[in-house]
């Protein structure tokens, strides 16, 4: 089968024709439909994450159809031991030896993957293959985040890509009151966040005092930037699996019982959760399509920061 393979971090990805997966006990083989392309998949790509298994089919927002027909998602979390102090307390997403699609385990830049059956979500009807594809990270990972910003009227989004364009429908869903903070002259991006509810976007400090931000961008600069336009009690989710040095600020930035905090990787409930949720809203993803063999494209565009919603390979 063909695939897009890392042979190197810090090397283009390669196609190339690759034995067929082989399900081991409990997987399934998936022919893949459609896979979103991530930023963590750029991380991977780049060595700023710097354990994938190697070589490696990155890919882990993958829309695959199981031998008898079923079309199941495939997420970033794909294994857990399911007995650690975390798997046990309904933390699966920090067990110590989870293993990661398109990481630690071949994803979805391919035509055929396999995948755990325990770790797959039924996906919606009503959402096409292509536009199903970005609620496997960007949606459920936003949608975690947005949980733990907790019930924030006022919500600050950090960078408006993948996550933050279904954040915002979620939250105005919500009731919530969306603004979102972009690059300074990204007058398309904030177009773009306006189009899906934002009220308000644009580069520095919004107007309103907000009780809680999400930062997807990974610039650790705007932690204290956050940090700065959050109200006393309010706080700042770090969504990015890597982020920038966070440079140093004053204490009174924090002080006032504001929070800092990280959100890592996803539990199964939160994927339960959301796509019961996504129906509803309804969310409506903006996706750009791109051939498999086109992978390095996408990721160029997602590095360039020129991307408008999320973007879909389609193998
Ligand atoms: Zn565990
Ligand atoms: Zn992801």
């Amino acid at each position: 089968m063909r695939a897009m393979v890392l042979g190197e971090p810090r090397q283009e990805l390669s196609l190339e024709d690759v034995a067929m997966p082989e399900p081991g006990p409990g997987q399934l083989l998936l022919r893949v439909r459609t896979c979103g392309v991530c930023r963590t998949d750029l991380h991977v790509v780049d060595g700023e994450l710097d354990r994938p298994k190697l070589p490696l089919v990155p890919g882990h927002q993958i829309i695959g159809e199981t031998q008898d027909g079923r079309r199941l998602g495939v997420p970033w979390l794909g294994w857990t031991c399911g007995e650690c102090r975390y798997c046990t307390s309904g933390r699966e997403n920090l067990c110590d030896r989870a293993r990661f699609t398109g990481y630690d385990i071949d994803g979805g830049y391919a035509e055929w993957t396999v995948a755990d059956e325990r770790f797959c979500f039924r996906i919606p009807d009503g959402f096409e293959d292509v536009q199903a594809a970005p609620l496997l990270c960007a949606g459920l990972i936003g949608y975690r985040s947005l949980r733990l910003a907790g019930a924030a009227e006022r919500v600050g989004l950090y960078g408006f890509g993948a996550a933050a364009h279904i954040v915002a429908q979620v939250a105005r869903h919500e009731g919530r009151r969306v603004f979102a903070v972009t690059r300074k002259r990204d007058v398309e991006a904030q177009a773009f966040a306006r189009e899906l509810g934002a009220e308000w976007a644009g580069a520095g400090t919004p107007p309103e005092e907000l009780e809680a931000a999400i930062i997807f961008a990974p610039a650790g600069e705007l932690v204290p930037a956050a940090l700065a336009a959050v109200a006393k009690g309010g706080t700042v989710v770090c969504a990015g699996i890597h982020m920038s040095d966070i440079p140093s600020f004053p204490y009174e930035l924090l002080w006032g019982e504001r929070v800092l905090r990280s959100v890592a990787n996803l539990t199964r409930r939160d994927g339960e959760e959301f796509l019961a949720l996504a129906p509803r809203v309804p969310v409506r993803t903006h996706v750009e399509l791109f051939p498999l063999e086109q992978a390095n494209e996408a990721l160029a565009k997602l590095r360039r920061g020129e991307v408008r919603g999320a973007l879909v390979l389609v193998p």
